[in-house]
């Protein structure tokens, strides 16, 4: 509808201007940020929310849907869209207006503690995810907040440390899944992040706010802060942060249910005053400090986008735990699922019982710990998600429960259970198969220690492996773990933090009632040495300070860099079927090329292919990696039927950034790789690039 935003931000005294661009209490106690608005002049409040993985609507439930590492590992943008719709009409469901979602950071080091927060080492999946992820948020009249912008890829240390990182990495591997939250999908709202990145906090960060996300993306709607993320007034404003959150004391801030005490130590420091946005905004523009238009500007970024989601028309209804919503989460569980390894086992074809063993397996693996929490209206565990099948289940702990690390849920001190491996071991040997449940214990706040499972969870697979006719491994991991027991086992199925429905979909996995759909969105390296954040000047860095000196070689283009082996490669994941591939033609259109690859279920079941398409830029003139992923494509194929798939490949896709001259395309004779994964590749084309457009 036609708001006249100049007319309004002319009749607001400086005063209502600043309420507009810095958090305060809100009254009904739900929202994670609050604007309060203008009541003599009709701007209503705007009500922040956190996700990535539902809705965290204080006090309140909502649908738990799979961690974001599980829904990018599906490889299925429009499976994020269906997620990005749901999440907003559950977002609208508590008259909230924004969601603080999707998190986009390049998962860079494999003991990120908010890894499960994030989608992939890979910039081109994390931009394919987010992109659609967004879509979906904002077509229901929300807005999505992309977050954390930018080089937020550590929690050790978060508020402190710098990320020394090149311009090139920047721009070719952390900067562009929000470039194309901007451009692609006209995100709504950015969050920067607590970090520093080359000196500088990210809440001060002219250049990259200022110059890169809103002159030379053309970014209108408003950068907020993350929450007591904002490091000073004057500069802050200038750098171009529009809105300060939350604007309130921590007291103010934390539910009822959650005691002040028990907060993590690795909170924020918190700004002597509340809010650096507030009193002392006023005092720098009446000091004639700080120009007034600057404020001007945010308001007006504000209040555009609050027209932008129809902050001013009637609000969406929304809906909360609807059929589809759970169905939804349980089909991301499913789609996201990475079989690892199998040897035949599955899916399971005659059992008659079932040993359930692990630590946690008679709890739902939700989420991982902070912000993102969520509390589900209903939850399956594997053991419940198992029993109900027509087999005879039986349960063991085998070891101690890892302990969930929950900030919002204060779990009630229950008992710890006695346990016994002796236990596990003779139920794994009188069932027909073994199930061995095992989890990590990731969090925000703090990064893992390093990839091995907590407590003595290795020692109860390996006990069981020995004893049981068959055994599968189910992993609810943030990512990599080592897997001393690899070569024991028969299956072993990567489920991530699968949600609310996690016992369901695992038993549709398990009995083939679906197959896992998910490739890896991370290289699973054989120990966190592999990977370039081994030593401690890297990750967590050094007198505050993390040197990113791998530059643009993260996650694979590092394996691939110093031909280390991974343990299972970025892409990977088996189907319950096979395929066959084709050799790849290629068609050349305006833009770029078709790629058409044909596809075969040559197996005896119905499956889904997952084609991948990796770039050379053997022409650029500088060192480029080995492959990078540039597209792919998912298709569903009953056994025997074939179809061809087209992957588009675009010019740009050869583009590299010269610290020198910007983007160039790497002109001459370039390769394009068509793979399962990074490392299985079954075609490569030459493909030549000419100079000029
Ligand atoms: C997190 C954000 C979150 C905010 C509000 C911060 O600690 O980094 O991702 O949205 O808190 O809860």
């Amino acid at each position: 509808m036609g708001i006249d935003i100049d007319a309004i931000v002319d009749e607001l005294t400086l005063d209502e201007k600043i309420r507009c661009i810095h958090g305060a209490v809100d009254p009904a106690g739900k929202a994670t940020g609050y604007l309060p608005g203008v009541d003599h002049i009709d701007i209503p409040p705007l009500a922040l929310v956190d996700g990535p993985l539902g809705v965290r609507a204080n006090g309140e439930r909502a649908t738990a849907f799979p961690a974001s590492v599980a829904l990018a590992a599906s490889w299925r943008p429009p499976l994020a869209r269906r997620f990005g719709r749901a999440l907003a009409r559950e977002t609208a469901a508590y008259g909230q207006d924004v969601i603080l979602a999707p998190g986009v950071n390049i998962v860079r080091t494999p003991q990120g503690g908010r890894n499960f927060e994030y989608y992939s080492e890979d910039p081109h999946l994390t931009k394919r995810t987010a992109i659609a992820t967004i879509d979906g948020i904002e077509s229901e009249d929300v807005a999505a907040t992309v977050k954390h912008y930018v080089a937020n890829n550590q929690e050790t240390n978060r508020y402190d440390v710098s990320a020394e990182v090149s311009e090139r990495a920047l721009r070719e591997i952390y900067l562009p899944a929000f470039r194309a939250a901007v451009e692609e999908a006209d995100v709504t709202s950015v969050m920067t992040a607590y970090n520093r990145v080359n000196g500088i906090p990210m809440s001060d960060h002219e250049y990259l706010v200022s110059d890169v996300l809103k002159d030379e993306w053309g970014f209108d709607g408003f950068v907020v802060s993350d929450w007591w993320g904002t490091r000073s007034t004057v500069e802050a404003a200038r750098a171009g942060l529009d809105v300060e959150m939350p604007g309130i004391r921590v007291e103010e801030f934390v539910p009822d249910e959650v005691d002040v005490e028990d907060l993590p130590e690795a909170m924020p420091p918190l700004p002597d005053v509340p809010a650096l946005f507030g009193d002392p905004l006023r005092e720098a523009v009446e000091s004639g400090e700080l120009d007034e238009a600057v404020i001007d500007d945010k308001v007006k970024r504000v209040l555009r986008s609050m027209a932008s989601i129809g902050c001013f028309d009637e609000q969406p209804e929304g809906e909360l735990d609807t059929p589809t919503h759970r169905e939804l989460a349980r089909d991301i569980a499913t789609e996201g699922a990475v079989l690892l390894q199998n040897n035949g086992t599955l899916p399971l074809g005659d059992v008659d019982s079932l040993a359930v063993i692990g630590p946690n397996a008679d709890t739902a693996k939700l989420g991982g710990g902070g912000s993102s929490e969520v509390s589900p209206f209903v939850q399956t565990s594997p053991v419940e998600g198992l029993a109900v099948r027509d087999v005879n289940v039986t349960f063991e702990r085998g070891v101690p429960p890892v302990t969930e690390p929950r900030l919002f849920s204060n779990a009630a001190d229950e008992d710890v259970p006695e346990t016994s491996i002796d236990d596990a071991v003779d139920a794994a040997a009188e069932a027909d198969c073994a199930v061995v449940v095992v989890q990590d214990d990731a969090a925000e706040f703090e990064d893992r220690e390093d990839l091995t499972l907590p407590g003595q969870q290795d020692d109860l697979v390996e006990a069981v492996a020995e004893v049981a006719d068959r055994t599968i491994v189910v992993l609810r991991t943030s990512g990599p773990v080592t897997m001393p027991w690899l070569d024991l086992v028969d299956a072993v199925l990567e489920t991530w933090y699968a949600g609310q429905a996690d016992g369901e979909a695992l038993a549709d996995l398990l009995f083939g009632d679906a197959e896992p759909g998910g490739r890896l969105p991370i290289t699973f390296g054989c120990a966190a040495d592999d990977y370039p954040t081994s030593d401690d000047a890297a990750f967590p860095g050094v007198d505050d300070e993390a040197r990113y000196d791998e530059g643009i070689f993260v996650g694979y283009r590092y394996f691939d860099e110093h031909g280390i082996i991974p343990k299972f490669p970025f892409g990977h994941g088996l189907s319950y079927t096979s395929f066959a591939y084709g050799q790849p033609s290629m068609t050349r259109s305006e833009d770029g090329l078709a790629v058409a690859v044909p596809v075969e279920n040559t197996g005896d079941r119905h499956g889904q292919a997952v084609v991948q398409v990796y770039a050379q830029k053997t022409a650029a003139p500088i060192s480029t990696p080995e492959r990078e992923l540039v597209g792919f494509e998912v298709t569903s194929l009953d056994e025997g039927e074939q179809t061809s798939l087209t992957v588009s490949v675009n010019r740009s896709d050869f583009e590299y950034y010269d610290e020198g001259s910007g983007w160039k395309v790497a002109t001459g004779k370039n390769s394009l790789f068509v793979g399962r994964s990074s490392r299985d590749i079954v075609a490569k084309v030459n493909v030549s690039i000419a100079e000029g457009r």
